[in-house]
């Protein structure tokens, strides 16, 4: 679960580390009530999952009130990279005497966390070769690579200070939170010397949610995926034109994955959960209906005691009841496979093998 930058924040001031002042607003008036609070110049930004803002132009500094009114119309209901601003953070604009980079990530292959920290921040840290990794165990005192890791970074007295002081707090966000991702880029040296955290990217391993009741809030469920939930279902809604169903997580995943491999893009993810039925794909294929980006279905059902002509009378059901016009394109792995063919001879869905074929053909159709 990726956090907006505020609530990323909220866990940095939570674990005392310094954020610049700033109101989350989500409409006009509350975004001029914000700026008075916090005297002008503001930073305008929009709070979206998808990184460079500031490239797209939706970080911005206002000068007065007019400029606010005319920044916030027009980034409102703007699209970046496919998700649409309908929320900001207006914060105070702060003089910034440098830039630097500080992320604590989930190092996979290492099965281990790592810190990158650079003086070079404020850009993609992918281009910078000046920096800094260190390899750590969050759970431990990591003190002196705390303090390699400062000295390489050649910082005046107090931006030192604050600099060790802000990596202890970031490794114990991390640890308690578990935490995949957490960047700062950038975190500035004011005038002063002090280090201030001027954005954030949280991200928190989705499997580790359940023992964090105190992330939930940050949870937001688009109304689909909260009527998938009713359903006993799991809902992901995604920007891609291709909608994968499949029973169980591990499965809708891999597919999701394989799919992206072969170039397709997923419009959502819908795990039916363990058995599937007449009635629970009926019901996923009605979801589904309601996503009009939808232009093809990617069924990926396996395991248990899938029946695949239930499968298949449900898939027919919803074409005759006109809940889906699409074509459909399934891999189910189950029993009486031969009488879901024949339930499927007609119709628009067709069912194949393996899932590579399924969504080859998928992704085909689409072009
Ligand atoms: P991102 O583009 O999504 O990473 O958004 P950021 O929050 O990192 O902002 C992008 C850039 O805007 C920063 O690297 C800063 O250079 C600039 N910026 C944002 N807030 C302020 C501010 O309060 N003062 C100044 N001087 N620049 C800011
Ligand atoms: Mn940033």
């Amino acid at each position: 679960m990726r956090l907006l930058e505020y609530q990323g924040k909220e866990l940095f001031e939570e674990h005392g580390i310094p954020i610049q002042k700033g109101y989350v607003v989500d409409d006009k008036e509350d975004a001029i009530a914000s700026a008075e609070k916090l005297g002008y110049p503001i930073v305008l930004k929009a709070q979206l999952r998808v990184g460079g803002r500031g490239k797209a132009g939706a970080v911005v500094v206002c000068k007065n009130r007019e400029e606010l009114e005319r920044e916030f119309e027009r980034l409102y209901d703007m699209e970046v990279k496919g998700e649409k601003i309908k929320r900001f953070l207006v914060a105070e604009f702060l003089d910034i005497v440098k830039e630097l980079y500080f992320s604590i990530f989930l190092n996979r292959s290492k099965r281990c966390y790592s810190i990158i920290a650079s003086s070079k921040g404020g850009v993609d840290i992918e281009s910078v070769e000046e920096k800094a990794i260190e390899d750590i165990d969050v759970g431990e005192n990591n003190g002196e690579i705390i303090k390699k890791i400062g000295d390489y970074m050649e910082l005046e007295d107090r931006s030192y200070n604050d600099f060790i002081d802000i990596a202890e707090k970031m490794i114990k966000l991390v640890d308690e939170k578990e935490v995949e991702l957490a960047e700062i880029n950038p975190l500035i040296i004011k005038e002063d010397g002090s280090l201030t955290a001027l954005d954030s990217k949280v991200i928190i391993d989705d499997n580790a949610l359940f023992r964090h009741e105190e992330l939930k809030k940050y949870e937001e469920l688009s109304s689909l995926e909260v009527e998938a939930r009713r359903s006993g279902f799991s809902l992901v809604e995604l920007d891609g034109d291709i909608a994968v169903i499949g029973n169980g997580a591990g499965l809708v995943m891999s597919t999701l994955d394989m799919l992206s491999d072969a170039n397709g893009r997923a419009a959502c993810f819908l795990d039916v959960g363990g058995t599937a039925t007449t009635e629970s794909v009926y019901r996923a294929l009605t979801l589904i209906s309601k996503m009009p980006r939808v232009k093809a279905i990617l069924v990926n059902l396996f395991g248990g005691i899938v029946r695949t002509d239930v499968v298949a009378e449900a898939i027919v059901k919803a074409y005759k009841d006109k809940v889906i016009n699409v074509p459909v394109f399934a891999r189910i792995l189950g029993a009486e496979s031969e009488r879901a063919r024949e339930i499927l001879k007609d119709s628009t869905a067709k069912m194949y093998d393996t899932v590579e074929e399924a969504i080859n053909e998928a992704v085909k159709n689409i072009r």
